[in-house]
């Protein structure tokens, strides 16, 4: 799977490819009109007279004479150009990015091209759990319980200053149909919008994942993890719903909370359980990972089912 500092690479490659095929288009054609011998005659006097232009400013020399001679032949090899119909810009490459010129850089900085193509593959990657209405910004406080309301107040400033929390694990804690997928969308939404890499996956198709990294020994294996450990944030949806599988699922699980905690990186978990029965179901060490006040918090949203509401 693959990390951010690979999809920048990637994508600054793609945009150099661009410029590969830009540059060879044109060349191409440069070779194309130098097969009319009164191209190649005319093109021959033009770099001449760009050469002389350049020595003569060098010496201080007036290169007037030089210059309307230039402008002659330009203007003549514009006419030859159109009946090969071609145009004097087919000679030079036709870049995608007229910002970058398809280098991929701009100031110092990744170009907007570079962006747009990471953004794109990033909705790609995230899309799993991305439904685009379901925003902070959409949300409808009618609908929401008290600490509801409450939640997704702390999450919204929590999503403002990402990844620079302190508190790098949220546990949602709540029944059914309070809002905690809407939460999570937006949570997504979010982050995304602000080119974070995101990785969802529900309890059972993680658990699933851990059971065909356990019992994979080829070179796949290597990789399978990574993305787990590696994305900005990690959701593991409706924690508890999943079988407990043994030597599996609570081995492994421990591993990407820690492996991420050490890292500095976010995991945010839904589930039904109360933290008591989290303690009993997973032990004391993922229940420490994930249930702890120096970068957790339990959120806890009761209230009334929202789709009863409406
Ligand atoms: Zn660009």
């Amino acid at each position: 799977m693959i990390t951010k500092t690979q999809m920048y690479h990637n994508a600054v490659e793609k945009v150099k490819a661009r410029a590969q095929q830009a540059q060879t288009i044109a060349n191409q054609n440069y070779h194309k009109a130098t097969l009319n011998p009164l191209f190649k005659q005319v093109d021959t006097n033009i770099i001449s007279l760009n050469i002389a232009i350049a020595k003569a400013e060098v010496d201080n020399k007036d290169s007037s004479e030089y210059k309307k001679l230039l402008k002659k032949f330009l203007n003549e090899r514009t006419k030859i150009l159109k009946n090969m119909n071609m145009a004097e810009n087919d000679l030079s490459p036709k870049y995608f990015c007229p910002k970058c010129h398809d280098t991929g850089y701009y100031k110092d900085n990744y170009c907007d091209c570079v962006k747009k193509i990471v953004n794109d593959e990033y909705s790609k990657l995230n899309n799993c759990i991305l439904d685009p209405t379901q925003t902070f910004e959409n949300s409808n406080d009618n609908l929401l319980s008290d600490d509801a309301k409450l939640a997704y107040k702390k999450i919204y400033s929590w999503c403002e200053k990402f990844p620079n929390n302190k508190i790098k694990n949220i546990v949602l804690q709540g029944g059914t149909g309070i809002g905690k997928t809407y939460l999570v969308n937006a949570i997504c939404n979010k982050l995304s919008s602000r080119q974070f890499l995101i990785q969802y996956f529900t309890a059972f198709g993680l658990n699933n994942l851990f059971l065909k990294y356990h019992t994979c020994f080829d070179y796949d294996r290597q990789n399978m993890l990574d993305n787990l450990l590696d994305c900005d944030l990690l959701v593991i949806d409706d924690l508890g719903t999943e079988n407990i599988l043994k030597n599996v699922t609570i081995e492994y699980l421990y591993l990407i909370l820690n492996e991420r905690l050490i890292k500095n990186r976010s995991t945010i978990i839904t589930t039904n359980l109360l933290p008591e029965a989290i303690l009993d179901r997973y032990g004391e060490r993922i229940f420490s990972r994930l249930i702890n006040k120096q970068n957790s918090t339990l959120l806890k949203i009761s209230g009334n089912d929202i789709r009863l509401k409406k």
